[in-house]
């Protein structure tokens, strides 16, 4: 058998890099600057569990800090090492930039199965981390803000921001040293969703491109559109709950770590993650086809393929054979360098990944400037906003009396206008803006110009030129 040769996750970015960067006018010097991880640290730290000292490795690398904070998640996995955190945190820049949140890009990876530890010793494991990155300040409002990535939650947030104000005691802005937090510990409306909701508003405004959708040989909306999502986890989840329920379309096949579950009528996706979190995987789950190799799912026909799991899923093995025309990267580079190349010489539309997934960054973000603000988004707002609305209300109702009630405002109506924007509300609205805002600006590289043929290159571009300013406002 051939032996196939890929290049690492790393290595993958920067190929990506580098095929936008030829087409883009940049000093050779700022090009490598910008290209490199300018650090990147490894700790090595014992914790005392179950009677004997636990030697645990973790990392942080900053890749970009054109502008501060540098922001990105931690990820808990075994097979976290250094050249998948410098990936990581290169993507977040190029992220940042893409969606314009003021940040570089950083990201960090504890190597552990958190799946092995109660709950007691994962907080003794998270907090002596944070406490190794909070020293070096690796995490700190200014200058470093993680979040969560595979793996850790709102849980290890938590613990992570008290680490840190225990560590900080005057420091007013302590709760802002990291993002994902949950509500009542300082964190923000809309956040758990949050990346799953970004994929959802992207493929919102995909669809609302046609040239876009017949550029993915389909047409029409997201309603009735077959979709497979790979990772029921906190990304595919809120996606594939969120494109199912609001936008009509049909989940027809989940890919979990134990198998896949395919049913082309759709299947019930809370059902499914009800399962899944009862019984630790898909296997047994009876309203569907069990597929015992998983991966094959991938395979499946259907309009829009979500990988939302894990990085290089797609690859030299098996992209010849995927048949999905779209695919929106939900997981950070789940399509490896070489599978990009395949599928788009096939024509499969691929929405990258520093796009894709961005909701999380961006909803961080207004977390970030919720907590530096100490105030809840709308909270001045909201009532005079409801009284004013109250206004345009009775003078109508007035009306409508003075014409003898020939009309009248549908209670409907009434109702939504005169509910004053809250927190989840703002926030979406923010994300929302944020996504349709950077697809239009992919796009117009997309198709502005004769030398770019798809999205990836575009949002490279797009990110890249932008970084490339900052630097040079800097004087470099
Ligand atoms: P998660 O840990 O909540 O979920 C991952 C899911 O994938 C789990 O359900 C897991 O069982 C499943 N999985 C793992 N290995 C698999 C395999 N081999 N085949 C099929 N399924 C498998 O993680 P998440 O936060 O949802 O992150 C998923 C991806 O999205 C990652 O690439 C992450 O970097 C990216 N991402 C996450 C966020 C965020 O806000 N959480 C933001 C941006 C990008």
């Amino acid at each position: 058998m051939a032996v196939v040769r890929e290049p690492s996750f790393r290595q993958s970015v920067d190929l990506m890099f580098n095929r936008a960067v030829g087409l883009m006018d940049l000093p050779p010097g700022l090009e490598e600057k910008i290209r490199v991880c300018n650090a990147t640290y490894t700790v090595r730290f014992g914790v005392r569990l179950r009677g004997e000292i636990q030697t645990f490795t973790g990392y942080r690398s900053v890749h970009s800090e054109h502008m501060e904070p540098v922001k990105g998640g931690i990820r808990y996995a075994i097979s976290v090492n250094q050249d998948e955190v410098e990936a990581l945190a290169a993507l977040m820049t190029y992220k940042c930039a893409l969606v314009e949140t003021p940040f570089g890009g950083s990201k960090g990876g504890l190597c552990i199965d958190p799946r092995e530890y109660e709950e007691h010793e994962l907080e003794l494991i998270t907090r002596r981390f944070a406490y190794e990155l909070a020293k070096r300040d690796l995490i700190n409002p200014s200058q470093n803000v993680p979040a969560p990535d595979m793996g850790p939650g709102e849980r290890e947030m938590a613990w992570i921001a008290d680490q840190f104000a225990r560590m900080n005691t005057t420091d007013i802005n302590a709760k802002a040293c990291v993002t994902g937090k949950p509500l009542n510990a300082g964190g923000i409306s809309g956040r758990v969703e949050a990346t799953g909701r970004g994929v959802q508003y992207a493929l919102r405004e995909f669809f609302r491109n046609p040239e876009d959708v017949k550029a993915a040989r389909m047409e029409g909306t997201l309603d009735g559109k077959r979709i497979v999502v790979q990772g029921l986890g906190n990304v595919g989840f809120h996606a594939a709950k969120f494109l199912a329920a609001e936008d009509g379309a049909r989940i027809v096949g989940i890919i979990e770590r134990d198998g896949a579950l395919v049913d082309d009528r759709g299947l019930d996706v809370e059902a499914v993650h009800r399962w899944i979190v009862n019984h630790g995987g898909v296997a047994g789950y009876a309203d569907a086809t069990y597929v015992e190799d998983g991966a094959t799912v991938l395979e499946l026909d259907c309009d829009v393929l979500i990988p939302a799991a894990l990085e290089g899923v797609i690859n030299l093995t098996n992209a010849e054979r995927i048949k999905a025309p779209l695919i929106i990267e939900a997981a950070n580079g789940p399509v490896t360098a070489g599978a990009d190349e395949i599928l788009r010489e096939k024509g499969t539309v691929i929405i990258p990944d520093m796009y894709a997934n961005a909701g999380g960054v961006t909803v961080s973000y207004f977390e970030w400037v919720k907590n530096l603000s100490h105030i809840r988004f709308g909270r001045m707002q909201r009532r005079q906003e409801e009284a004013r609305h109250q206004l345009v209300v009775d003078e109508l109702e007035r009306l409508s009396e003075d014409m003898g009630k020939i009309w009248s405002l549908s209670p409907n109506f009434k109702d939504r206008y005169l509910r004053g924007a809250g927190e989840l509300e703002l926030v979406r609205s923010g994300l929302d803006d944020t996504m349709r805002i950077a697809y239009q600006s992919m796009r117009e590289v997309w198709h502005g110009r004769d030398d770019v043929t798809d999205l990836r290159v575009a949002a490279y571009i797009v990110a890249i030129d932008r970084v490339a300013k900052s630097y040079r406002a800097k004087g470099l």
